[in-house]
């Protein structure tokens, strides 16, 4: 069988690697898994099997439910300070979703996308599926965040898009507002669109502003995968303008068709949920981490997310570092999978306490 030739050019994640050896390990210290630990909440079950049992299960609109669409926008409103039309939102199936049809409407071969390295995985993979060329910003001597001299310095000619994750996988960072001011001068300037990420953007320590409230050429993408726990529901929103969003509707109606109505009708009940007790427990997970390896490992302190990206001491690389946690049980994953080098690992810190000390002291004694 031939297979098209854009398939080729991408690769399964490095990371579903170690999810495989993960499930030759008897009981290990995962720490490498990308998902809260909390349950969904009752009041958004409730939401979502009220609707299947009141036989609200078919399609919904290809832009989703008005009344979540309202919902979002009023959420973009509180967080932003940005306004947008009835026609600047959809509902996605999650922020892959959001992710791939926004870059499927904005990128055309040899288009040249700026990824601050490290990154999301799935960003050069789904640049390269539609043609276009990643051009990674390397942010290790800028504390992991991307100024806005490194993306002028690496525009060219063919550049059309940047994408910016912020509170960032894997680093957990978070680019400051004056920061993010210099990025959306450099854009507006050379005629670049934000893809903004902003999936981590709830567990956020400290202030979290969006590059959304500065540069009008900005997709900003949001979900509840991590913020509602409910990653195997698939749902999220993506706004921005109406141009982009359109383009992105029209692809969704022949692809996704909706996002799942039920996940969305769970979703409803967002504003009932408490967040505040998964928020604080994840601070406090955060500052207990940090505070175990801070003496051993390089860290840039993550300000948000529930990730710690660590520099591997002894001149080992993330890989060979990672290979010597899982031969003691523990499951991290090599910055190799997140970056063009390969001299970090990520932990993620969505655990239980004692599993993330034991995990923690272990990765300083294999440091020593
Ligand atoms: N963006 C980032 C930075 C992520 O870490 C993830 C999930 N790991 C996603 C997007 C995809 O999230 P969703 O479940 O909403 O598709």
């Amino acid at each position: 069988m031939k297979l098209a030739a854009r398939v080729g050019r991408v690769d399964a994640s490095g990371i579903r690697r170690i999810f495989d050896l993960a499930k030759s390990l008897k009981d290990p210290i995962n720490l490498s898994i990308g998902q809260p630990d909390f349950p969904v909440d009752d009041k958004v079950k409730d939401a979502a099997c009220a609707a299947i049992r009141a036989d609200r299960n078919s399609y919904t609109q290809t832009q989703g439910l008005a009344e979540l669409r309202d919902l979002s926008l009023a959420e973009e409103k509180a967080h932003t300070g940005r306004s947008y039309a009835a026609d600047e939102i959809l509902i996605t199936s999650g922020v892959s979703g959001g992710l791939f049809l926004a870059l499927l409407a904005l990128v055309d071969d040899g288009d040249e996308v700026l990824i601050p390295d490290p990154y999301f995985v799935m960003y050069k993979h789904l640049v390269r599926l539609f043609g276009g060329v990643p051009v990674y910003l390397d942010t290790y001597a800028t504390g992991f965040i991307p100024t806005p001299e490194a993306i002028e310095r690496a525009c060219t000619s063919r550049t059309r898009l940047m994408l910016l994750n912020s509170p960032a996988n894997p680093t957990g960072r978070i680019i400051p507002a004056d920061v993010l001011q210099g990025i959306a001068k450099v854009c507006e300037r050379r005629g670049i669109t934000a893809i903004s990420d902003e999936i981590y953007r709830l567990f956020s320590y400290g202030p979290c502003p969006s590059i959304s409230t500065f540069l009008p050429d900005t997709v900003t993408l949001v979900g509840h995968s991590k913020s509602y726990a409910m990653t195997g529901w698939r749902c999220g929103y993506a706004c921005g303008p109406k141009a982009v969003i359109e383009a992105m509707t029209k692809v969704q109606q022949y692809s996704f068709v909706c996002a799942p109505s039920v996940a969305q009708y769970g979703a409803l009940a967002g504003p009932q949920v408490d967040h505040r007790p998964n928020i604080a427990a994840y601070k406090a997970k955060r500052d207990l981490v940090v505070g175990i390896l801070r003496p051993t490992f390089e860290l840039a302190p993550p300000d948000g997310a529930f990730y710690l990206w660590a520099k591997v001491p002894g001149g080992l690389t993330g890989q060979q570092f990672v290979e010597k946690a899982i031969a003691n049980n523990c499951l991290i994953i090599p910055g190799g999978v997140f970056s063009e080098r390969d001299t970090h690992i990520r932990i993620c810190y969505t655990v239980p306490d004692a599993k993330l000390k034991a995990g923690a002291e272990l990765l300083v004694k294999l440091a020593r």
